[in-house]
């Protein structure tokens, strides 16, 4: 188990546990938990504080967490769904691509985001 996880307890354990696994939106997380919005709203809030999760957020301005560990969850680009809006994680940039991209700024980088938009599966197959 991812070492982040080892002081938390009840709701903030639960969330955790399942963002090591998938991305999900609080809407998800409140489906799965079964909790009111405010427990997983406050519980999101404290482990964004904590740095023990990360938020991608859509153009809808809706958030997505996925866990924020540098091993167990390295930085990758995502992919938002122009039809449902979902948020898709993608695998981890080569370190080659990444030289690439870095060439790109002028500026020191501490981090390279990236979103592709299109359409996801479950939408193309509807
Ligand atoms: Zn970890
Ligand atoms: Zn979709
Ligand atoms: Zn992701």
């Amino acid at each position: 188990m991812c070492e982040k996880l080892k002081n938390l307890k009840n709701n903030e354990l639960k969330i955790a546990q399942l963002l090591s696994k998938k991305i999900l939106s609080a809407k998800e997380l409140q489906k799965i938990i079964n909790v009111d919005k405010a427990t997983i709203y406050r519980n999101i809030k404290s482990l964004l504080e904590k740095e023990i999760i990360r938020e991608i957020k859509n153009s809808k301005g809706v958030g997505f967490y996925e866990i924020n560990c540098k091993t167990h969850n390295p930085i990758h680009p995502h992919f938002e769904c122009v039809v449902c809006k979902k948020i898709y994680c993608l695998k981890e940039l080569k370190s080659e691509d990444a030289i690439t991209l870095a060439n790109y700024s002028p500026f020191e980088i501490k981090e390279i985001e990236i979103k592709f938009k299109g359409i996801c599966d479950e939408c193309k197959n509807k």
